[in-house]
């Protein structure tokens, strides 16, 4: 019965699990799906050709990552008996110097990726507990940890270096750069081209957002920094912000460390600046100045940083867009090409708001592309080239 092998991708987020299982042998999906926690309980939603038969498959309602993640292990078991799990692959966050790729895990890997938590306090505690999850239901089974930072271990030196006093670099205070596994992803797509998509400004425009310069399908640099919370605009992060004002903040205004990371963290991009809501859509949808001012900030703030970008790429062939507002905002991406009209960058409005791969017109000097962001396929990928 069970003559498929099957591997298991965890996308471990704050609020969420997307998950996917695929066959090793040709890496086609069986399925996929996010288990979202609400305020009233998690809701897990599947696609795919066998998702009809999870129809009656629930998660628990509360009990946090763990218990939603083994819960979904069993309905793979139940629904899916065809299918021998025989090994589990996980995004996490954070690798710093520590991983250039994706390794095994095992006792050394785990005790690096935990070190690492000072640095992504939000999130890699998830990615963590996923993995234990994992061990804990089938402590057999291999499991593969992807890391964000990866992509971005090519970067120059200076790429990597903050203006502050050298000390810091050698204790790994530096730029590392995220989402490097959705910037795989573009590369990989890219690597058929005859020039690998020559020199690239990929955009990487979801709650959590962020570019790439891309060049022969390598990072350059990156609008992220040491954390997350550097670079563009993002839902209810800040993104690039003077450091001079945590200090007005904490010296005259009398903050802790925990209202700054709450208000830079949770309150600020699209939602603080709006007052409104954090998704684009909303925004979108709410057409009034607050949510424009928003709105036109993120693009502003995106497009600023394809200029900085291709400073360091020595010239733009590309922009390309993924993630949730990349892949679906027309208006977004329209705003954002606007500035770029100097430089002879310019969009066919028709294939912008049409579902077209390629949206740049024909006198463009640029070409600008609409990638889907499949951060769960790299992974799978990356599994079956330590393990198939
Ligand atoms: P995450 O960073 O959590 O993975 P996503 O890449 O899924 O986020 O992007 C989520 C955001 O994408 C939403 O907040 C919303 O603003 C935007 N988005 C998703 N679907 C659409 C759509 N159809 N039209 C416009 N924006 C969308």
């Amino acid at each position: 019965m069970k003559d498929v092998k099957g591997i298991i991708v965890f996308n471990t987020g704050s609020s969420s699990v997307k998950f996917a299982l695929y066959g090793m042998d040709c890496l086609n999906q069986y399925l996929h799906g996010t288990i979202d926690e609400k305020p009233d309980g998690a809701v897990c939603s599947f696609v795919g050709d066998k998702a009809d038969e999870f129809i009656d498959f629930v998660p628990p309602k509360t009990g946090g990552h763990a218990v939603m993640i083994e819960a979904l292990l069993d309905g793979f078991k139940t629904y899916l008996p065809e299918v021998n799990t025989v090994a589990a692959g996980h995004r996490v966050v954070h690798g710093g110097d520590y991983f250039d790729g994706p390794v095994m895990v095992n006792d050394d890997s785990m005790a690096k990726m935990e070190d690492l938590i000072r640095y992504a306090f939000v999130h890699q505690p998830h990615n963590i507990q996923a993995i234990k999850a994992v061990k804990d239901h089938f402590p057999d089974l291999p499991q593969v940890a992807c890391f964000d930072t990866a992509f971005h271990r090519t970067q120059p030196q200076l790429a990597t270096m903050m203006t502050i006093p050298k000390e810091f670099y050698a204790r790994g205070i530096k730029r590392y750069g995220f989402h490097g596994l959705s910037y795989q992803n573009v590369a990989d797509v890219l690597a058929n081209e005859e020039d690998k998509g020559g020199r690239v400004v990929a955009a990487h425009l979801g709650n959590g957002a962020s570019m790439c310069a891309i060049k022969n399908g390598k990072s350059v640099a990156t609008t992220m920094g040491m954390t997350v919370l550097d670079g563009l605009m993002m839902g209810t992060r800040s993104g690039s912000v003077d450091p001079g004002l945590l200090l007005y903040l904490i010296n005259q205004e009398g903050y802790s460390p925990k209202d700054i990371e709450a208000m830079l963290t949770k309150k600020s991009g699209l939602l603080g600046v709006s007052g409104i809501s954090n998704d684009i859509r909303d925004l979108i949808a709410a057409n009034c100045d607050d949510a424009n001012i928003a709105i036109d900030l993120f693009a502003y703030r995106a497009a600023r940083e394809i200029g900085s970008l291709s400073v360091a790429l020595g010239g733009l062939d590309r922009v390309v867009f993924t993630g949730g507002i990349g892949e679906n905002a027309a208006l977004v991406r329209e705003k954002i090409i606007e500035y770029l009209g100097f430089l002879n960058v310019k969009l066919d409005n028709d294939k912008n708001n049409s579902k077209a791969e390629y949206i740049h017109s024909e006198n463009s000097a640029v070409r600008i592309q609409i990638i889907k962001a499949d951060e769960e396929l790299v992974i799978a990928k990356a599994v079956k080239a330590l393990l198939g």
